[in-house]
């Protein structure tokens, strides 16, 4: 992550904003240039004055006189002093979670180590890296409420490679990962160094010796000028309230930064080139000194924080939200003295930085978490309170378990199929679940019906258009919600009240027609009969016959056909009723034909009644012409007797024959014309009943046809609409039921108070610097044994690098 300095710029006018703070440091000399190094009253002042030595040949427009203000100017300043001055503040500040950097900068000699580590024969002159340890252990006892723990790394940087200098610790080990600077989104850190808790004072002067006595070794075995090596010692903070069951906790570091030494190339060398910058001997000192230029340049957006280790570990302790200090350690003596500006120059330079020093605060989710369980607890046995002052026994307020939603699912579809008037109200969660279990069946139904439209398209014809409207028909009504489940109807006859134009009506009652007729109809009108009238073999001599098994339509087709001379039987009138849900099981074969030809079937059904109405009456009206010409045959009949009888009265008046005379009375005349009469009816009465016959037999053929037609259409619809899925089938099973429970009572949770309290016994009389210095000495005595007794064995100092 790039530090950015524009993200910083709208928060300048904030109070939290600071300068780095700058201090020279000046070493104690014999030869101190009292002529050239000059302190101003106000302590911060330091004025160089360059004398003009002719036969250095120093041109005469060249500067002589420096000024430089900053901070605070330590001349003969005690270390006790410097500490109060540089350090207390910032390591103050570290147990409030900020963090801190203090960095000692300055020429080989000029007492660099000194300021920052300072003697370790002697406790009086112990550096600001001690005494700051000490200041941690004093504030931490000062504050019994926080949880405080502290952990310390020794990082040397020598040309650009990392050391930890406290890895030759027993428990350490040969680091297996070599030492390397990482970044991640939390910041910078140093894999491979290690890190050492310290739960006291002593544990920490112990590893700072540790460290410092592998400086020194370092320095032999490879060596090399131990000034050209950085070396970064580091105290993590990390605090949390005790008493307070705070998941927030704060975290910070300070940095204590020992510098390579800030010389410079060609320096008090040749002529003309004295005045002048040089390059540094140390490479990464020019890259501080290029990112302190950078941070402390307004307009500049980028830090070159990678350009070299020494940055880059350094990167979140320069600027940014730090406390930062820097120390100018300067050697007083003529000689010295453009070492001297130069490192007064980047004491300027470091002024111009500002930081933005923010408190490190983090959540501990391990401990956000137990707080809420508490929270819970608590909530939970104020529930419980509350339900037993309310009379809410046995109401359960734990999360469902899977026969519990199962339930609720069953309870859902109960409802929606109208077997469930309501659902009862117990607790949001079961609210919530029922709410959610009504998205669960309907999301089911909408694949069911997206199943169903599937499956239809595929059994049938293409060719049949027929059956393909009548599919899609079906579709439509089965988006719906009239899928029934299984089958379950038996032994209806035709006339019991239909299934599709009353869904509602529960099949569950499988009652034969004969009991129907002969019990009241039942109140939830499941079962009411229904009136013959209402049915279309109303209008057609049909028979009402209970059938003995289930769902032969043909059968019924054909009693409707061939018992057609049989009365109705009368039936109650059925109840109208609003169509409630969609039943959980199929209607038989008998009712869904009912419901077919009222419904998806009504049109071929109407046609397929009208022609066998027409045929009935075509019948009928045959039959009526029968009779009308055997009426009329015998009428001839009798009129050709009377006639004959006539005649043969006539003949026994031969007589009147012989005389020539043909004597016709008037009855016979009269029968004659009858009998012509009737001759013509008969015709006229034949013919028409050739022509009833004609149209009968057609009739007789578009029934037949319709009839067909009707069947095959059933079929297809009931085996469409009534084909239930099987996951559908499983979802309706019962589920078991909601077992109510009591609020489980937790045990009541204390927080416990951990016994902090420390003892220690301090030999006051007998140390000269008061009983802090315990600690130091201890770990030096310590130290030396351990050093001692190395040496006796291996009769070198160790090598600790490789
Ligand atoms: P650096 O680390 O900058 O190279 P050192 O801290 O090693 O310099 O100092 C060099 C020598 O000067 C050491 O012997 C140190 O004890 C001594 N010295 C430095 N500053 C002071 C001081 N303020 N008072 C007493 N001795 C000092
Ligand atoms: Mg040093």
């Amino acid at each position: 992550m790039m530090w950015r300095k524009n993200s910083n710029k709208h928060l300048t006018r904030m109070s939290t904003r600071k300068k780095v703070h700058a201090f020279v440091r000046v070493r104690p000399t014999d030869d101190f240039a009292h002529e050239m190094i000059r302190y101003g009253d106000d302590n911060k002042t330091i004025d160089i004055h360059l004398k003009k030595d002719a036969r250095r040949g120093v041109v005469n427009n060249q500067q002589t006189d420096w000024s430089f203000k900053l901070d605070g100017v330590l001349h003969d300043a005690s270390q006790d002093l410097v500490y109060e001055t540089v350090a207390k503040d910032v390591v103050s500040q570290a147990l409030d979670g900020y963090n801190g950097t203090i960095m000692c900068y300055g020429q080989t000699g000029a007492g660099k180590t000194y300021t920052m580590t300072g003697t370790t024969e002697n406790y009086k002159h112990r550096g600001i890296l001690p005494r700051a340890l000490q200041q941690v252990f004093r504030m931490i006892e000062e504050r019994p409420t926080h949880a405080i723990t502290v952990r310390v790394s020794y990082l040397e940087i020598y040309n650009e490679s990392l050391f930890d200098l406290l890895s030759t610790l027993p428990y350490v080990g040969p680091s297996a990962t070599p030492v390397a600077v990482v970044e991640n989104p939390h910041g910078v850190f140093i894999k491979g160094l290690s890190v050492h808790l310290a739960s006291q004072e002593e544990d920490t002067f112990s590893l700072l010796f540790e460290g410092e006595t592998n400086r020194i070794i370092g320095s032999h075995t490879m060596n090399k000028n131990s000034s050209r090596s950085h070396c970064i010692f580091t105290i993590y903070v990390e605090a949390r309230s005790r008493t307070l069951s705070d998941e927030k906790y704060i975290t910070s570091k300070i940095n204590l930064v020992d510098l390579a030494g800030s010389e410079r190339l060609g320096k008090s060398g040749s002529e003309g080139r004295v005045l002048k910058e040089a390059t540094y001997i140390n490479k990464s000192l020019s890259f501080l000194e290029q990112a302190i230029i950078a941070l402390g340049d307004q307009k500049r957006d980028h830090i070159p924080f990678r350009q070299c280790k020494l940055t880059h570990a350094l990167k979140d302790s320069l600027g940014g939200n730090c406390n930062m200090v820097l120390v100018t350690n300067i050697y007083g003596e003529a000689a010295q003295l453009d070492e001297t500006l130069s490192s007064l120059r980047f004491a300027s330079r470091m002024k111009l930085v500002t930081t933005e020093p923010a408190i490190n605060e983090k959540y501990d989710a391990e401990r956000m978490v137990k707080n809420l369980e508490k929270e819970l607890v608590l909530l939970k046995q104020e529930l419980a309170i509350h339900d037993s002052l309310a009379n809410r026994s046995h109401v359960n307020y734990d999360p469902m378990d899977e026969v519990q939603i199962a339930e609720i699912n069953s309870q859902v579809r109960r409802y929606l199929d109208g077997a469930l008037d309501e659902i009862d109200i117990i607790n949001l969660r079961q609210i919530q679940e029922v709410f959610n279990q009504f998205r669960v069946v309907l999301i089911q139904q909408e694949q069911e019906v997206e199943a169903a439209l599937r499956r239809k398209y595929t059994l049938i014809d293409k060719n049949d258009f027929a059956a393909i409207s009548a599919v899609q028909k079906a579709g439509l009504m089965d988006a719906d919600g009239h899928l029934v489940g299984e089958s379950d109807g038996q032994g209806f006859g035709l006339g019991v009240a239909s299934y599709s134009s009353k869904p509602g009506k529960k099949t569950k009652s499988r009652r034969t027609l004969k009991e129907q007729l002969s019990s009241p109809a039942k109140k939830d009108g499941g079962s009411s009969p229904v009136s013959g009238k209402d049915m279309d073999v109303s209008t057609s001599k049909t028979q009402l016959t209970p059938l003995s098994k289930e769902g032969d339509v043909k059968d019924m087709i054909l009693r409707d056909r061939e018992t057609s001379n049989i009365e109705t039987l009368p039936l109650d009138s059925p109840k109208e009723e609003p169509r409630p849900p969609r039943p959980s099981t199929p209607p038989s074969k008998p009712v869904a034909f009912e419901d077919f030809k009222n419904e998806r079937g009504s049109e071929i059904n109407r046609i397929f009644k009208e022609n066998k109405s027409i045929l009935n009456e075509r019948r009928k009206r045959a039959s009526e012409t029968t009779q009308r010409i055997n009426a009329i045959k015998r009428e001839i009949d009798v009129t050709k007797e009377g006639l004959s009888a006539q005649k043969s009265l006539r003949e026994k008046q031969g007589e009147y024959e012989k005389k020539g005379l043909i004597i016709i009375d008037e009855e016979e005349f009269l029968l004659i014309l009858k009998l012509k009469d009737l001759k013509k009816q008969y015709r006229a009465e034949y013919q028409d009943l050739r022509d009833l016959r004609a149209e009968i037999q057609y009739c007789q053929h578009l029934v037949d046809q319709c009839r067909h037609r009707l069947l095959t259409e059933f079929e297809i619809w009931y085996n469409e609409s009534f084909f239930i899925p099987e996951d559908m089938q499983a979802a309706l099973k019962p589920g078991s039921s909601i077992r109510p429970g009591m609020v489980p009572v937790s045990r009541i949770v204390s927080l416990g108070e951990d016994d902090q309290d420390k003892f220690s016994q301090l030999q006051q009389d007998m140390l000269p610097e008061g009983p802090e210095s315990i600690s130091f000495y201890n770990a030096k005595v310590k130290r030396e044994q351990k050093h001692s007794y190395l040496k006796s064995m291996l009769g070198l100092p160790k090598a600790q690098r490789k």
